[in-house]
């Protein structure tokens, strides 16, 4: 068994681009915390072939998670699958959910990797996409994640965007160099059919990016993440040297894992589960 992964299906905004599945309603927080203890709880048998060696909380946000609610979810995952013999706990967090109570917290429960949804360092792009930080915010964020001790950091980057600035990959990807965290993940955007940024296209109030402009950001990404040390090691993902995402490699070669939550998937090795 490679990994545990969470679903924490909530977002306090809700991005333009997205269709994951969540509510930006905080209402039933404390009852999906409930219930993804409780199937914790219900699918131990699933992983109890192996040892896990991975857990990965992703969303939504769930950063949006208080301390209590945390506490709660990460106590009933450590004693019925056992948290601390984990290589690898990965938390999503968003860039204005953090301070440092709140990141001491995350280390004494064995959080050892944070990979903060930044997406861009324009504050034009940023609110256009309807994010809730700003560029200030996503830069203070990593300097406070680094002050705090943690070493295994990812941010996350958009590029393909339609409308951008003149001259914004180029600076985000420089701003993210500076920064100096040892993993990057960079998506092109793809405008789905069920979100804000689908109507826009349909109503034609935004056109996808060219084509070549995509191929252009595209080759800058590998030629900077080269010239930085990092190795272009999956589809989206660049890493220095010993810092690859053990869990999202997992799902790469094939290794079965346990997804809890309403849109977390789970494979057994042989088929895929999910729930209704
Ligand atoms: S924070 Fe992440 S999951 Fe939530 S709406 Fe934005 S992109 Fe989607």
């Amino acid at each position: 068994m490679a990994g545990l992964y969470i679903h924490v299906p909530f977002c306090k905004q809700v991005c333009y681009y997205c269709d994951f599945h969540f509510s930006a309603s905080m209402r039933d927080k404390g009852r999906m915390v409930k219930a993804l203890c409780r199937e914790v709880e219900d699918r131990k048998a699933y992983t109890e072939a192996s040892k896990l060696k991975t857990l990965y909380l992703g969303g939504g946000t769930p950063s949006v998670l208080s301390q209590e609610e945390l506490s709660k979810l990460f106590e009933t995952i450590d004693r019925v699958l056992g948290i601390q013999q984990m290589d690898e706990v990965t938390m999503e967090v968003n860039p204005d959910d953090l301070d440092k109570t709140y990141l001491e917290f995350l280390k004494k429960w064995g959080v050892n990797r944070l990979s903060i949804g930044i997406q861009s360092f324009s504050d034009q792009v940023l609110a256009s996409m309807n994010r809730r930080h700003n560029a200030k915010q996503a830069i203070e964020s990593v300097k406070m994640v680094q002050e705090a001790g943690f070493t295994n950091i990812t941010i996350d980057l958009i590029y393909g965007y339609p409308g951008s600035p003149k001259g914004r990959w180029d600076k985000d990807l420089e701003l993210a160099m500076s920064l100096d965290v040892p993993h990057i993940s960079a998506y092109h955007l793809s405008i789905e059919d069920k979100t804000v940024f689908g109507r826009y296209l349909k109503k034609g109030k935004i056109a996808p990016v060219d084509e070549s402009i995509s191929e252009r950001e595209y080759a800058r990404l590998l030629e900077v993440t080269r010239q930085h040390g990092y190795l272009h090691y999956e589809i989206s993902n660049f890493a220095r040297p010993g810092y690859e995402a053990q869990h999202n490699s997992s799902y790469w070669k094939q290794e079965p894992y346990l997804g809890i939550g309403p849109s977390a998937h789970s494979y057994d090795g042989k088929s895929r589960q999910w729930n209704h």
